[in-house]
């Protein structure tokens, strides 16, 4: 069966390069995707590829039913495979003669070269639909990047009807060669929550403080102390971050400002050290603020949650892996990343999952998210394989 799946990427190489360079020319900002939504869905219908309507704009819910008997266990199940579409609002740099004619917009995260991925894993899937049962969603997300995509599409009930049994992901990381790919088992990427505090306090003139209260020293001690929670309360085998990662108050050099606020961001892996640090954060900033004859008004908010690899649905896709390009590309990642992705959404709701890093690490790799970001194209049918083997291996007779 390896050597057919490869038979079969190679038949859409030059389809997966075309339509990476397709999606990356035409690169749009989350929620915004119009003319990549419609380019999705006139491939998928040229493929013969049923589609379901959302009630969003843009984004695409593409199904492909297999015609082979079920031998397992009860009903056979259904998978979801998915993308995420949108670009970033960038300047592009690459010199790539399909670069963006969007100003100012740009697919310096690699979602072209995931959209094209699906798009071909999803063509050679609908034209071996005799080789697995079940029933195989194809998730085209929008707006990955400002983190709100996922949960809308999810709104619009994609995980139902038939529910999903499965999902599963990829997202390029620089960090590994092409060719290969990395596999995490388990708490893979952080929550993300934002925080604000507003130190209150009273202005006065700046030749005369003991007439007022600072907010701007009271800011300014929370800044510092607010880092010794993960110093001084967090076990240190456990990983999170707390950044504050704005300050404002204050017009002029001689005025006390009357009001300053902070803001920021804390990355973590657990529900219980995330509630923590929202308490400990409130607490610390209040009794500052009151020692500074200030008030704090503290909001904090929960955001995406941690991204959750199934530790079995991993394992099954890093065999898929393994099988199509042999064990010594199946990299295990050895530590997870502070980063966040609203694909934590799609596992809240379905457990069984998991997001895989694909390679596109050439000899000097440039950073996702850099202007001069461009998702190589070698990388693409190593993509197409993975998830086309996953999904046969899952499913297939
Ligand atoms: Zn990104
Ligand atoms: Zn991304």
């Amino acid at each position: 069966m390896q050597e057919r799946i490869w038979e079969e990427v190679d038949e859409i190489r030059e389809y997966v390069v075309d339509a990476r360079h397709f999606v990356h020319r035409n690169a749009e900002v989350g929620f915004n995707e119009h003319a990549t939504t419609a380019f999705i869905k006139s491939e998928l219908e040229t493929a013969g590829i049923e589609m379901v309507p959302l009630a969003i704009e843009t984004g695409v819910l593409g199904i492909i039913r297999g015609t082979a008997e079920w031998t397992g266990a009860g009903e056979p199940p259904t998978i979801g495979l998915r993308a995420d579409i949108d670009a970033l609002p960038i300047e592009e740099a690459t010199g790539a003669p399909y670069a963006s004619q969007n100003k100012g917009v740009m697919h310096a995260c690699g979602h072209d070269g995931h959209t094209a991925i699906l798009l071909a894993a999803a063509k050679v899937l609908q034209k071996n639909r005799k080789e697995f049962a079940g029933t195989v969603k194809l998730f085209f997300q929008p707006a990955e990047e400002t983190l709100y995509g996922a949960a809308k599409m999810i709104d619009c009930g994609i995980l139902e009807n038939p529910p999903v049994d499965a999902v599963v992901a990829l997202h390029g990381g620089v960090e590994i060669p092409i060719g290969s790919v990395a596999v995490y088992p388990g708490p893979f990427m952080a929550s993300g929550d934002i925080f604000k505090v507003k130190m209150i306090g009273k202005g006065t003139h700046g030749a005369y403080p003991h007439r007022g209260s600072d907010a701007l020293a009271a800011a300014a001690q929370a800044v510092i102390s607010l880092q010794m929670i993960l110093a001084r309360e967090i076990e240190a085998n456990e990983r999170a971050v707390l950044s504050v990662c704005q300050i404002h108050g204050g017009n002029a050099f001689n005025v006390v400002p009357q009001e300053v606020e902070i803001a920021g961001t804390v990355r973590c892996f657990s529900p219980e050290i995330r509630s923590k640090i929202r308490d400990r954060l409130e607490s610390i900033c209040t009794h500052i603020a009151a020692s500074y004859r200030c008030d704090a008004v503290c909001d904090y908010t929960f955001g995406i949650p941690p991204v959750v690899n199934d530790l079995e649905e991993t394992e099954l896709l890093a065999e898929a892996a393994r099988d199509v390009l042999g064990p010594e590309k199946v990299i295990r990642l050895a530590n997870p990343m502070m980063g966040s992705e609203d694909f934590a959404y799609f596992l809240q709701r379905v457990p069984r999952g998991t997001i895989f890093r694909l390679g596109v690490g050439g000899d000097t790799p440039i950073s996702l998210h850099n202007p001069g970001f461009n998702f190589p194209d070698e990388a693409l049918p190593v993509g197409v394989a993975v998830f086309v083997r996953y999904v046969l291996k899952k499913l297939g007779r």
